[in-house]
């Protein structure tokens, strides 16, 4: 009998212990957890936030060749421009916010994997390429009937077309009146005129050119002058001028790239051609 109550005894103060032990590993966690709060917060590990999905790092990846330093987020993949955007359509525009059907074409995959999940966007995207989109498509010849979409994205493609001209008049053919696309593209703002050259055809030639083996051109201002010509009405946005000075470094953004917004006008009095 005694031994028994003596057993039972033990048993009661083993499980106490364990709730002991139990208790103080918590204790430790949650002490371990703040003390990494407080390092990450003292010592600069928490210096970086992508807008796009969030994430807080001491330092984006470096990117491209050469490598550019703080460019990429380790989570989603996004790089400078594709943020750019995020913020652009984030805190410019209601795209997030109400039902909109919309084409991505050539689809940056850090955009495309955080558009793609919104209820409200019908989200279709396509590439030249099939495996890099859901419909296989050339902007010279969208397979998509007249004002499909009520938005369109179409960055850093419009410097590989031969024609153009014919992708722009594509892209607007397919927005829907009233609707707007985003058609970022690399351009030097010191030339006045957009500097192309038929003659120059092999990838080792448009390198030395135009300074990458697959583009062909370098835009210059007139590049605006074109998107008139095929009917948009374009505002630039300067997102990162509107921003304090320590979030443009917090979200790793271009300081003063702006993003192009090419609207179809609503109606046939709306004004074609201007720009700021
Ligand atoms: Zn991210």
């Amino acid at each position: 009998m005694l031994k028994c109550v003596r057993g039972q005894a033990a048993d009661h103060a083993s499980g106490q212990m364990r709730a002991a032990r139990a208790a103080l590993a918590a204790i430790d966690d949650s002490v371990r957890c703040v003390s990494r709060e407080v390092r990450r917060v003292a010592h600069g590990e928490d210096r970086v936030e992508c807008p796009c999905c969030g994430g807080r790092y001491e330092a984006f990846r470096p990117f491209g060749v050469p490598k550019r330093l703080n460019a990429q987020c380790p989570e989603c993949g996004a790089l400078e421009r594709h943020r750019l955007i995020w913020l652009y359509l984030r805190d410019h525009t209601n795209l997030l916010h109400r039902p909109a059907r919309v084409l991505h074409v050539a689809p940056e995959p850090a955009l495309r994997r955080h558009l793609s999940t919104i209820p409200g966007i019908d989200y279709v995207c396509g590439d030249l390429d099939p495996a890099k989109g859901d419909r296989q498509c050339d902007i010279t010849q969208l397979p998509f009937e007249d004002e499909s979409f009520d938005v369109i994205l179409c960055n850093h493609v419009l410097e590989h077309i031969p024609d153009d001209r014919r992708a722009m008049a594509e892209l607007f053919r397919v927005l829907r009146a009233g609707g707007w696309a985003i058609l970022q593209t690399p351009m030097d703002r010191r030339r006045a005129q957009t500097f192309e050259d038929p003659a120059v055809t092999t990838p080792e030639d448009r390198e030395r050119a135009y300074g990458q083996h697959d583009h062909v051109r370098i835009y210059g201002l007139d590049l605006y002058d074109r998107l008139a010509a095929a009917g948009f009405v374009l505002d630039l946005n300067y997102v990162a001028r509107e921003l304090p000075a320590d979030r443009v470094v917090r979200y790793g953004v271009p300081a003063n790239e702006p993003v192009m917004v090419c609207r179809k006008p609503a109606g046939p009095n709306e004004p074609t051609g201007s720009h700021r």
